[in-house]
C-alpha cells in the first residue's frame, strides 16, 4: 500500500493531468477526484424515488413492492448491490435485523432492518468507520404507519448521502474498513442504530468513528434564513474524561473538512445533540465508541414530522422541494473526505497515559503501533481553554516521551500517529483523574 502511494505521489509531480480510469494508492490520495464524483442531481433522485413510497414508518406493511418501508429497504439494498459489483470486490451489502420494542412500537417486538454496505480495508480491516442515515420517516402521529410521510429532509436527505459516498468511496482502496449503513427505527427509538452498535460490539469491532447524518439537505430556515455552506457537526464529552474521543472525531471531521472543501464552514457544536431531540449517533456514543451527528445550519420545524398540508397559505410537511442538491453535495463531501482520510491513516494512539503529578515533568506513554506504515507520532500541546492545538511536536517512532521542567497542571496534552505519506490519525488525549 505505501509503495503505490509513493509511486502515486511520483507520477502526479511528473505528470498532473494524466489521469488513470483505475484508482491507485489509498483513497485519500485521490481526494479531489472522489469529491468530483459525488453527483448532487443523483442524491436529489435518490430523494425523489424514496419519497415515492408512500410512508417509510418503521410500523408499515412490508410485503408491498411500491409502498411501506420493506419495499424502500429492498430497494436501497438493491442499488447498493448494483455500486458493489462494480467495486472491484472491496464492497459487500447485507442485512442487519433487530426485533426491539417500546412505547412507540405499541409495546410489540418489530423487525428493524438495517441496510449496511461495507468497504472492506486492505490492511487493517477490524478498525472501522460509519457512517449512517435513516431511511424510516414519520407523520405528525409517530404512530401513524399508513398515511404519507415523505420524510425528504428527515432523512431520506441522509440515506441518499450515504449511498452516495458508499457508491464513489468503494470505488477506491482504503486501510481501514468504511461502513455506509442506511438504518430503520429512528422515529421509533433509535433501534436501527442500536442494532447496528450491539452488532458492532458483538463483532469486536474496533470502531474509531461514527456519523449519523440526520437533516442534511435543507438550507432555509423557519425564518427564512438562507445558509448552503454551514454544516453543524453535534459532539459530547464522556463523563470523567479530558477531551473524549467524540470530540476529537469531530474536530478531526473539522480539519478534513478545512484541508479539502475551502467553500464548506463545519460548525462544531459540544453538545450530544439539539434539545429535546435524539440521533442515532446515541447509541454508538453510549456503547464508548466516537460518535458524532451532521445536521444542516438550520431547521425549518415546519418541514419537520408534519404531515404534508396547506394553512393559511403555509405549506406544512417534509417534501422533495425543499431539499437542495447542492446541500446535499456538500454535505455527500464532509462524509467523504472525513471517512477516506480515517481509513487511510494510521489507526489513532491507543492507551495513553500522562504522569508527572507533584513533578517537575511531565513524561506520556502508550502503546506501540502495529500500522505497516506508521512514520511517526505528533504530539499536541494547547492550553485548557483553547479549542484547537497550539504546539505540534514531531518526535520519532516511539512509546514514551518526557517534557522536561514542564508541569502537567497548565495544559491539554494529545497524539497522534502519522503514516509515510503524511495522514494523520484522530487526535488521543489521556485520561483525567
Ligand atoms: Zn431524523
Amino acid at each position: 500500500m505505501r509503495i503505490l502511494c509513493v509511486m502515486v505521489i511520483a507520477l502526479a509531480v511528473v505528470a498532473p493531468l494524466v489521469a488513470s480510469d483505475r484508482p491507485q494508492g489509498c483513497a485519500a490520495a485521490n481526494m479531489n477526484r472522489i469529491v468530483e464524483q459525488l453527483d448532487g442531481a443523483r442524491m436529489k433522485a435518490t430523494v425523489e424515488k424514496l419519497v415515492t413510497f408512500g410512508t417509510r414508518n418503521t410500523l408499515s406493511e412490508t410485503q408491498s413492492t411500491t409502498r411501506g418501508i420493506g419495499a424502500a429497504r429492498r430497494w436501497i439494498f438493491d442499488e447498493m448491490t448494483r455500486y458493489a459489483a462494480s467495486s472491484n470486490g472491496r464492497m459487500t451489502v447485507s442485512y442487519v435485523s433487530s426485533t426491539p420494542q417500546g412505547p412507540r412500537t405499541n409495546n410489540q417486538p418489530v423487525e428493524v432492518v438495517d441496510v449496511v454496505a461495507t468497504i472492506h480495508g486492505s490492511s487493517d480491516p477490524n478498525r472501522v468507520y460509519i457512517a449512517t442515515g435513516h431511511y424510516d420517516s414519520r407523520r405528525t402521529d409517530v404512530m401513524d404507519a399508513t398515511g404519507d410521510a415523505p420524510g425528504a429532509d428527515d432523512d431520506a436527505s441522509g440515506t441518499a448521502v450515504i449511498m452516495e459516498v458508499a457508491r464513489v468511496l468503494s470505488q477506491y482502496p482504503t486501510d481501514a474498513t468504511v461502513i455506509l449503513a442506511a438504518v430503520a427505527g429512528e422515529e421509533q427509538g433509535l433501534f436501527g442504530s442500536k442494532g447496528l452498535a450491539d452488532y458492532a460490539v458483538a463483532q469486536k469491532w474496533n470502531v474509531e468513528g461514527m456519523i449519523t447524518n440526520d437533516i442534511v439537505g435543507g438550507i432555509e430556515g423557519g425564518s427564512g434564513t438562507i445558509d448552503n455552506r454551514t454544516l453543524r457537526i453535534f459532539s459530547a464529552n464522556q463523563k470523567g474524561v479530558g477531551d473524549s474521543t467524540s470530540r476529537h472525531w469531530a474536530r478531526f471531521v473539522r480539519d478534513s473538512a478545512r484541508s479539502w472543501l475551502p467553500n464548506v464552514r463545519p460548525r462544531l457544536v459540544y453538545r450530544l445533540d439539539r434539545f429535546g431531540r435524539g440521533g442515532d449517533h446515541r447509541p454508538f456514543f453510549e456503547a464508548g465508541f466516537p460518535a458524532i451527528r451532521f445536521t444542516e445550519a438550520s431547521e425549518n420545524y415546519r418541514r419537520q414530522h408534519q404531515n404534508v398540508r396547506v394553512e393559511n397559505g403555509v405549506q406544512y410537511g417534509d417534501l422533495p422541494q425543499f431539499v437542495s442538491r447542492e446541500y446535499l453535495k456538500l454535505t455527500a463531501s464532509v462524509n467523504a473526505v472525513t471517512l477516506a482520510s480515517a481509513a487511510c491513516a494510521p489507526a489513532a494512539p491507543k492507551n495513553l497515559k500522562v504522569a508527572g503529578a507533584v513533578t517537575d515533568d511531565t513524561t506520556l506513554t502508550w502503546d506501540a503501533a502495529t500500522d505497516p506504515d506508521l512514520d511517526h507520532y505528533e504530539l499536541l500541546v494547547r492550553e485548557t481553554t483553547a479549542d484547537e492545538w497550539e504546539k505540534v511536536i514531531s518526535i520519532g517512532k516511539v512509546e514514551t516521551y518526557t517534557f522536561s521542567n514542564y508541569p502537567i497542571d497548565n495544559v491539554f496534552f494529545g497524539l497522534r500517529a502519522v503514516d509515510h505519506d503524511g495522514h494523520r490519525s484522530p487526535v488521543r488525549t489521556p485520561e483525567e483523574r
